[in-house]
C-alpha cells in the first residue's frame, strides 16, 4: 500500500513543489494537503496519514505549535513529522527536534534529499506499525486460554482485580461466579481426553453465548470456569448461572459424545459486602458456593452464604 503524506505549508507554491516532486521523482501518489496547522492537524486525526511534512514557520499555528497537537493525542503520537525550514533559524530546527520532529529539510531544498528523508520517516513507520500490531496480537495471546479461546486465569485476575476497585469506588454490585464441569474426569476415561476437550469447548462457547458483552468469561483452571459480571446484583448473576446450569444440561453433541449428557455445577457471590474486602474474597466465596452445590449433589446453583 503507497503511503500518505501529509503537507502543510502555507505556501500553495511550495506544497504544489514538494508534492510534484514525492510524485514525479519519488512514486509517491497519495497527498493530503493543508495551509495552516490547524487545517492540518485535523486532516492528521480524520485520515491515515505515515509522514507529515510541515512547514516551521507558518502564519497562525507554526510547526512547534503543531507538534505539541501531535504530542498530546495517543493515536498521532507516533506519526513522524518532518519540518520544512529556512537555512537561517538554527535554534528554530533545534527546537522543533526537540518537541519531536523525527527530521527536517532545508528550503529551497534538494529533491534528491527531499525524497530520501521522506523514505527513511515512511521505513520507521512502517517498523513501528509492524511492532505495534505484534505486541497487540502477543498481548492477547498471552491473555487467551489456547484450547477454549475464553480469556485465561491471569487475565481474569487483572479484570477482576480493576472491576473491584471500580465496584467499591461506585458502590456498584460486581458478581462472580465459578462453574465446574461434573464428573468430567469420567468424561475423559469414557471418551478420550479428546473429546473431552471438544466438550471443555462446547462449554465454553455455551458460556460466551449466555452473557453480556461487558461480562467476562474465563478458564480458570482445567475444567473449571469463571465468570465476572460487573454491575450485576446476587439475583441477576444466580439468573444468569441458572441460565448457564440449564444451556449445558441441555448441549447436544455428536459422533462418540452422542450419548453424553452433561452437567455444570456453579457458586455465586456478590459484593459489596461486608466480609469481601479485596478481590480474593469473590473468588472466595464463590468457590466456597461451588464446592457446596458439588457436595449437593451437582447440576445445581448455590449461593456464597451471607456475612
Ligand atoms: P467433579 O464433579 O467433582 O468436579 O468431578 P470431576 O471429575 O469433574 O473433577 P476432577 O477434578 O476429579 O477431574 C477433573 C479432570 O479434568 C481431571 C483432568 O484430567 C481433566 N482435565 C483438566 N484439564 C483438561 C483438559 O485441558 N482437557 C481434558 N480433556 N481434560 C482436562
Ligand atoms: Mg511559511
Ligand atoms: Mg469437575
Ligand atoms: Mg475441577
Amino acid at each position: 500500500m503507497q503511503p500518505t503524506l501529509l503537507i502543510i505549508d502555507d505556501s500553495t507554491v511550495l506544497r504544489q513543489q514538494v508534492v510534484e516532486i514525492l510524485k514525479e521523482t519519488g512514486g509517491f501518489s497519495s497527498f493530503l494537503e493543508a495551509s495552516n496547522g490547524i487545517e492540518g492537524f485535523k486532516m492528521l486525526i480524520d485520515h491515515d496519514v505515515d509522514v507529515v511534512l510541515c512547514d516551521l514557520e507558518m502564519p497562525g499555528m507554526d510547526g512547534l505549535k503543531f507538534l505539541d497537537m501531535r504530542n498530546a493525542r495517543a493515536e498521532a503520537r507516533d506519526i513522524p513529522v518532518i519540518l520544512l525550514t529556512g537555512r537561517e533559524g538554527q535554534s528554530q530546527k533545534i527546537r522543533g527536534l526537540e518537541r519531536g520532529a523525527s527530521d527536517y529539510v532545508t528550503k529551497p531544498f534538494d529533491p534528491g534529499e527531499l525524497i530520501a528523508r521522506v523514505r527513511v520517516q515512511v521505513k520507521i513507520k512502517h517498523l513501528q506499525d509492524d511492532l505495534r500490531e505484534q505486541n497487540q496480537r502477543l498481548e492477547e495471546l498471552s491473555n487467551t486460554d489456547p484450547l477454549t479461546q475464553l480469556a485465561n486465569r491471569r487475565f481474569l485476575m487483572k479484570t477482576l482485580d480493576r472491576e473491584f476497585q471500580r465496584s467499591v469506588r461506585n458502590n456498584d454490585p460486581l458478581s462472580m461466579v465459578m462453574a465446574d464441569i461434573d464428573h468430567f474426569k469420567r468424561i475423559n476415561d469414557t471418551y478420550g481426553h479428546q473429546q473431552g476437550d471438544v466438550v471443555l469447548k462446547a462449554v465454553s462457547e455455551a458460556l460466551l453465548d449466555e452473557l453480556r458483552e461487558y461480562d467476562l468469561a474465563a478458564r480458570f483452571g482445567g475444567e473449571e470456569f469463571a465468570l465476572i459480571l460487573p454491575g450485576t446484583e446476587l439475583p441477576q448473576a444466580t439468573a444468569a448461572a441458572e441460565r448457564i446450569r440449564k444451556r449445558v444440561s441441555r448441549l447436544k453433541f455428536e459422533g462418540a459424545l452422542k450419548p453424553l449428557v452433561l452437567t455444570i455445577s456453579l457458586g455465586v457471590a456478590t459484593g459489596p459486602r461486608k466480609d469481601v474486602t479485596v478481590f480474593d474474597d469473590l473468588v472466595r466465596l464463590s468457590d466456597d458456593a461451588l464446592y457446596a452445590a458439588k457436595r449437593e449433589g451437582r447440576n445445581r446453583v448455590v449461593i456464597a452464604d451471607p456475612p
